[in-house]
């Protein structure tokens, strides 16, 4: 039988050389269905996704399951090709490689996507350039998204997508991230976002450092990573409301107490 579940993460432990990151994580994430991961600086957030991406450099234990099928093993190509994508927090400036043979070579689709997207994101200016190479923060953050609009994977991994953008093309990227994750962004409003999410049945896991991108986007479940372990699953709106209040402080008391009791 086929799983609710696109994504299953099991006991995840990480480790960068002698140093363990990641303790124990456990997630599940359903076909349609958006996470959100909170946590602060250093906390493991980005670790956690370029181990479940496929990343080398990780020591991973533990397994990661994608569409019933065992991948915590497999390299990243193999990954990218069972429809697993990522948006990096701080994607690499590469010299001599041009944004739109990247693309080109990722798209699997209609040639005319490219234009079609590269002109909605502002960036056909930027296709003839090296990639990344003297890029605003905002201009790479909408480039990540492009590519992986024409990669088009089904489990889409986003790093701090709104960090370094300004207000303006918050927007922007909100608009196109519920596009990669399915909704209809020309439709009328006749179905609720998330509908329209499960018809398409792609998933997300989205890093947010700010929330803001929140806005724009109908998460269904929030996490806060802290010392290398969840510490909490909630409404995400409900949790990033507390976060402003409290900071993570309250977290770390609150999850303190919570392990305390668990060794008792
Ligand atoms: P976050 O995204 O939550 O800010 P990261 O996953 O980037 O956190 O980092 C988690 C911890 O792992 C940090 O202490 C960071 O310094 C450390 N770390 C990440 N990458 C490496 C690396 N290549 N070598 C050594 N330490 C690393
Ligand atoms: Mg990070």
């Amino acid at each position: 039988m086929k799983s609710e579940f696109l994504l299953e993460v099991k006991n995840l432990h990480v480790s960068i050389g002698d140093k363990e990151i990641l303790k124990g994580i456990n997630l599940k994430i359903k076909r349609g269905q958006t996470h959100a991961i909170f946590g602060p600086n250093g906390s493991g957030k980005t670790t956690f996704i370029n181990a479940l991406m496929g990343f080398s450099g990780y020591r991973v234990k533990g397994k990661i399951i994608f569409r019933g099928e065992d991948i915590t093993h497999l390299p990243i190509n193999e990954r990218a090709e069972r429809g697993m994508g990522i948006s990096f927090q701080r994607p690499p400036a590469i010299k001599g490689v041009q944004l739109q043979q990247l693309i080109t070579a990722a798209n699997k689709k209609d040639g005319k996507l490219i234009a079609k997207y590269a002109n909605a994101l502002n960036l056909m200016d930027f296709l003839k350039r090296d990639i990344n190479v003297g890029f605003s923060g905002g201009e790479i953050k909408r480039a990540e998204l492009l590519q992986l609009i024409i990669q088009d994977p089904d489990m889409i991994f986003l790093d701090e997508p709104e960090s370094g953008v300004d207000l303006e093309n918050i927007a922007l990227i909100g608009e196109y991230t519920n596009h990669l994750l399915g909704r209809r962004v020309e439709s009328g409003q006749e179905k609720t976002i998330k509908e329209q999410y499960r018809e398409k049945r792609k998933s997300g896991l989205i890093i947010t450092h700010t929330g803001h991108i929140l806005d724009y986007i109908e998460a269904d479940s929030g996490h806060i990573l802290m010392d290398g372990k969840f510490a909490c699953e909630a409404n995400p709106r409900e949790m990033l409301h507390t976060l402003k209040e409290c900071g993570f402080n309250e977290c770390y008391r609150c999850f303190r107490k919570e392990e305390d009791h668990d060794k008792k």
